[in-house]
């Protein structure tokens, strides 16, 4: 199977809708609850939602 998502910056691998990692299925990804997602996905997307956090925080300062 293969998916075309449009959100894909071919080139950097970014999400230019989540101005992140594209990782399929991660929380505000246009997959979200539609994929399964292995251990090591899910803690790779728990490492980018604290650095986003950390980013927000910082900025807030
Ligand atoms: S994270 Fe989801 S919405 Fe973003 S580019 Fe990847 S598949 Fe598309």
């Amino acid at each position: 199977m293969t998916f075309y998502c449009k959100n894909f910056e071919i080139g950097t691998d970014q999400c230019t809708k989540l101005h992140s990692e594209c990782i399929p299925g991660r929380p505000g990804c246009v997959l979200e609850g539609r994929v399964a997602i292995s251990d090591e996905l899910q803690r790779r997307i728990d490492q980018l939602e604290e650095e986003r956090l950390a980013r927000l925080a910082q900025r807030q300062r």
